[in-house]
């Protein structure tokens, strides 16, 4: 009987000393649980007032794009309840047409899509969905309207200096023809005044590009037939074959059978196409190579032009399409600086999209996204 008595007794003290371990325990980590609450709750309280202080509209939506967080930004921009829109598929919350039609296109790889905001008081947004891994996308809009403001002043004044340089130079290029039929000339001034005609020249082609450019971006270009892209890859190619042969390059072609075809304007894509091959072409080494896809998805097209030439810096990537603008990798290469900006306008004018991906010292890939759909041409309202 004692013998049990003790051992119960030992069981019971055994059992209070590991009561009062597991009480200590448990204590210990409610505090350190609590501690860590508090720090999280500090963060997340943090990140909200981050969120809620951004001046750019933000939405956060989920991979079924289900709407997750709306910044007040965005609430007061487009008339939102955050409360409301919170849970609510995305295309049933916004009706601002233009944020519909970006929501809506279709996604390419990993990419961020972007689309003009444009509202009936005239102020312009421009808005991003990118994608965010295992999350869903973030749309943000930022406004642009002072931006756009500057932007149309700046296209307005080179628009009215070149109209007004091209008959000046026009006469200038009449007299040099006249000076040559009113008397004979030695050597030296024959020279002479064959490099005035060709600077002449080339200023002239500058500001017809300039003029060119004012005209798309007004939307003039509003000329649309039904194309097939690869056959005006081909009268590029046949363009640009003196060139592909003094530097030995190695162009090769790779599109899809049956590719569709396009509503487009066929003068513009072979600009298009002059400017984005000749440059791949241009400032490739020699014997370097030059690849050129086509292939259809989801109701676009999608160019791609590559070359292992030098590469474009990090830095130039986010200018080269701005007019004039001219890469710090360009040596002695002749040129303006105004092709990609061009090149653009035409595609944005097609509804199409474009970027470069470029890595320095491997090569740059330029890409360009036309839809099949394109049925009306887009029309720039220049306020
Ligand atoms: P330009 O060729 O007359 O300079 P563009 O507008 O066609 O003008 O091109 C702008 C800039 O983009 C170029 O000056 C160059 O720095 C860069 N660039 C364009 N295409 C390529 C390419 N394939 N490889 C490297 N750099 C390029």
């Amino acid at each position: 009987m004692d013998d049990i008595v003790d051992t119960v007794e030992n069981s019971l003290k055994h059992a209070h000393r590991i009561g009062d371990w597991l009480r200590r325990e448990v204590k210990r980590t409610t505090s350190s649980l609590k501690k860590r609450a508090q720090i999280s709750e500090a963060e997340r309280s943090r990140l909200e007032t981050v969120f809620n202080s951004i001046n750019d509209s933000v939405m956060i939506l989920d991979e079924d794009n289900i709407v997750m967080l709306v910044n007040p930004a965005m609430c007061r921009t487009f008339g939102l309840n955050a409360q409301d829109a919170i849970g609510m598929p995305v295309l049933d919350v916004l009706t601002q047409p233009d944020l519909l039609e970006l929501i809506k296109q279709p996604q390419v790889r990993n990419v961020m899509r972007y689309h003009e905001v444009n509202f009936p008081d005239g102020r312009v947004g421009n808005a991003q969905l990118t994608p965010i891994y295992e999350v869903g996308f973030a749309l943000t809009m930022h406004d642009i309207t002072d931006l756009k403001e500057i932007d149309r002043v700046r296209s307005e004044f080179i628009h009215t200096v070149s109209h007004d340089l091209r008959s000046p130079l026009t006469s200038v290029i009449g007299y040099t023809e006249l000076v040559e039929r009113a008397g004979s000339l030695n050597d030296n001034q024959h020279e002479f005044l064959k490099r005035i005609q060709e600077s002449v020249q080339h200023i002239t082609s500058l500001i017809n590009d300039l003029l060119e450019l004012g005209s798309i971006e007004a939307g003039l270009d509003t000329r649309r037939e039904f194309v097939q892209v690869d056959g005006i890859l081909n009268y590029t190619l046949e363009m640009l074959q003196g060139q592909i042969k003094a530097k030995h390059i190695k162009v090769q072609t790779e599109i899809i059978p049956a590719l569709p075809v396009l509503r487009a304007n066929p003068v513009r894509l072979r600009q298009v196409l002059d400017n984005v091959v000749g440059n791949a072409i241009k400032y490739s080494h020699d014997q370097g190579d030059v690849n050129i896809s086509m292939r259809a998805e989801d109701e676009q097209i999608i160019i791609q032009v590559s070359d292992n030439g030098p590469g474009i810096p990090a830095k130039d990537q986010a200018h080269i399409f701005d007019k004039f603008y001219r890469g710090s990798n360009i040596s002695s290469h002749a040129g303006s600086g105004l092709g990609l900006a061009i090149v653009k306008s035409i595609v944005e004018a097609h509804q199409g999209r474009m970027w470069v991906e470029s890595t320095v010292g491997k090569g740059s890939s330029f890409f360009i996204i036309l839809p099949v759909t394109t049925i009306e041409p887009v029309q720039v309202v220049k306020k």
